[in-house]
């Protein structure tokens, strides 16, 4: 998986998390702070890792970029977010 096809909102299943799909919120970012301070310098992007929800759920997950298996569009439902349930196929 290239982390440059990887788009928000783009849907994937997840090894170790079979049948249900995620849709990407986005990469992960760490606030780099100043030490002295506290002050936060800058955000960067963790290129490996993305924060993702299961379908129809709102709590985020950390996934490796390399756990993400590509899911066409309907190959999933939009409902409920089970992969091969027909509701919403
Ligand atoms: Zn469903």
């Amino acid at each position: 998986m290239q982390t440059q096809d990887i788009e928000t909102g783009d849907c994937y299943a997840v090894a170790g998390y079979g049948g249900i799909a995620f849709r990407i919120i986005g990469f992960k970012t760490e606030e780099i702070t100043c030490w002295h301070t506290g002050e936060v310098l800058d955000e960067v992007e963790d290129p490996d890792v993305v924060i993702a929800v299961m379908v129809g759920d709102d709590r985020r997950h950390e996934v490796d970029v390399s756990d993400l298996l590509p899911l066409a569009e309907g190959e999933f439902c939009s409902c409920c977010g089970q992969i091969g349930c027909p509701w919403g196929a």
